[in-house]
C-alpha cells in the first residue's frame, strides 16, 4: 500500500484525524462500493486522486462500510482506525473542534495549507441569515478615545491591554471598515510585498502579516484613528497601535523610527513611523496585526494582499472559542470538484486568480483536492454562485 506510515501516537493521530477531516470527500467513493474496491481504493490514497463521487457520506454508510471492512481477511487495520477517527470527528461540535485545532500547535511541523482548510471547516457557519440578523458596530466619533464604549479604558500602556471577557459575550458582528457618512479611506502601511502571512509558521503562531521594506521607509496608518500605544514593548520592537473608531486595532511593529504619539490623532495613510527591524526581527519588515478587542484576525480576510486595497467594506467577525473569525462580507465557499483547478475556479466567479490565491493562502501552482474548500469572494452575485454554500 502505497500510504503514509501510520501514525502511532496521540497527537501524530489527531493530526491525521484533521487529514481524513479535510478530504473529507475521499470517502466518498467507498459509500456503495464492494469490499474489493474500497481496498484498492485506498491503495491510490495518499498518492493520487481517490474520488470518482461527490456525494456526501453519510454517518449511516459510514458505519456500513467500517462493518464491512472489519470483514475482510486481513482486515485493514490502518484505514479502520482512520475512518473510526474520522466518524469521531465528524461529530464533534464546533468548540472541540477549535480543541482540536489548537492541538495541532503542539506539532513541530504542521502545511499552512491544511491548518487553512481545517478552519475553513470548521468555519461553516454562519449563514447569511444569521450574518444579516447580527449588530453592526457602529463608528464612534469620540475623537479622544475612540471605542471607548466598547472597550471602557484607554491603555497607553500596553498594546496587550484586553482580557478575554472583552469578547466573551459576542457571537457575529459586521464591522463597517469605512464609515458610509465620511470618505474616510484606506491605506495599505506600505505596499504589500507579503513575505510572510497569519497563521501558524516555523513553528509558531503568527498574529499578523509581515510585509517587505527597507529601512527609512514610510509606515502609513491604515484607518483614521488615535493613536493608543507608541513604545517598544518586547519581541514587537518599536511599535505603534492605532485604535480606529470602528473599534479596529492596528499594530506597526519592528520600526525604526516612532513617528507618533499616544492620544496623536491620525488620518488613512498618514506617516506612524519609519520602517526598521527592531525587536525580534530578521531583516527589516513591518509586522502588521488587525486586532479586534485584543484578539487578533488574519488581516488577508480585510485587504486583498496582491493590490493592497479593501475586500470588501464590511469585514464580518465571528467569535470562536479562542479568537474571532473574520471573512469579507459576502464570501462563501466552492467545493472543489474533480479535474478542477484554480484558475477555472477563477474564471467560475470572475475574480483574478492572484486574489483567489491570496484569499486562500495558496500559491498559483497550489495542487488541489477533491472536496478542498475554498473561500471565493465576487463582487457581481450571479445565479451559478448559489450552487457555493452561503457565508457571509
Ligand atoms: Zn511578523
Amino acid at each position: 500500500m502505497n500510504r503514509q506510515p501510520a501514525p502511532h501516537f496521540g497527537v501524530r493521530t489527531r493530526l491525521i484525524g484533521c487529514v481524513l477531516l479535510s478530504s473529507i470527500s475521499f470517502c466518498t467513493a467507498f459509500a456503495q462500493a464492494p469490499s474489493s474496491e474500497i481496498v484498492e481504493a485506498v491503495v491510490v490514497y495518499g498518492d493520487h486522486k481517490l474520488i470518482e463521487q461527490d456525494e456526501v457520506l453519510t454517518d449511516e454508510e459510514l458505519s456500513t462500510m467500517l462493518d464491512s471492512l472489519c470483514t475482510l481477511d486481513p482486515a485493514p487495520q490502518d484505514l479502520i482506525r482512520d475512518l473510526r477517527l474520522f466518524q469521531r470527528i465528524r461529530r464533534m461540535d464546533q468548540s472541540q473542534m477549535i480543541t482540536l485545532i489548537d492541538s495541532l500547535f503542539e506539532l513541530d511541523t504542521v502545511p499552512y495549507a491544511l491548518v487553512n482548510e481545517i478552519n475553513l471547516y470548521a468555519d461553516q457557519m454562519p449563514t447569511r441569515q444569521a450574518v444579516e440578523e447580527s449588530g453592526v458596530q457602529t463608528w464612534s466619533h469620540h475623537v479622544d478615545e475612540p471605542g471607548y464604549e466598547l472597550y471602557g479604558e484607554w491603555n497607553t500602556v500596553s498594546p496587550n491591554a484586553y482580557g478575554v471577557e472583552l469578547s466573551s459575550a459576542d457571537s457575529i458582528l459586521q464591522l463597517r471598515l469605512c464609515d458610509p457618512g465620511q470618505d474616510c479611506g484606506f491605506s495599505m502601511p506600505v505596499p504589500p510585498i507579503i513575505t510572510s502571512r497569519f497563521g501558524y509558521r516555523d513553528g509558531r503562531n503568527h498574529n499578523g502579516i509581515d510585509v517587505d521594506l527597507e529601512v527609512w521607509d514610510t509606515v502609513r496608518a491604515a484607518f483614521p484613528g488615535v493613536v493608543r500605544f507608541a513604545g517598544t514593548y518586547g519581541g514587537f520592537g518599536r511599535l505603534v497601535v492605532v485604535r480606529h473608531f470602528n473599534g479596529l486595532e492596528t499594530f506597526y511593529a519592528h520600526l525604526h523610527r516612532i513617528k507618533v504619539a499616544p492620544g496623536a490623532e491620525v488620518d488613512a495613510g498618514e506617516l506612524v513611523g519609519l520602517g526598521g527591524s527592531s525587536g525580534h526581527s530578521t531583516g527589516s519588515h513591518l509586522h502588521f496585526e488587525t486586532r479586534f478587542k485584543g484578539m487578533p484576525f488574519d488581516p488577508s480576510r480585510m485587504i486583498d494582499l496582491t493590490t493592497g486595497e479593501l475586500l470588501g467594506d464590511t469585514l464580518v467577525l465571528v467569535r470562536t472559542r479562542s479568537s474571532f473569525s473574520a471573512y469579507p462580507k459576502g464570501a462563501r465557499f466552492h467545493t472543489v470538484a474533480k479535474g478542477e483547478h484554480l484558475s477555472a475556479i477563477a474564471d467560475q466567479y470572475g475574480v483574478p486568480l492572484d486574489a483567489l490565491c491570496s484569499l486562500n493562502g495558496l500559491s498559483q501552482r497550489a495542487r488541489l483536492r477533491v472536496g478542498q474548500r475554498l473561500m471565493v469572494l465576487c463582487s457581481v452575485s450571479s445565479s451559478h454562485l448559489a450552487e457555493g454554500s452561503a457565508l457571509p
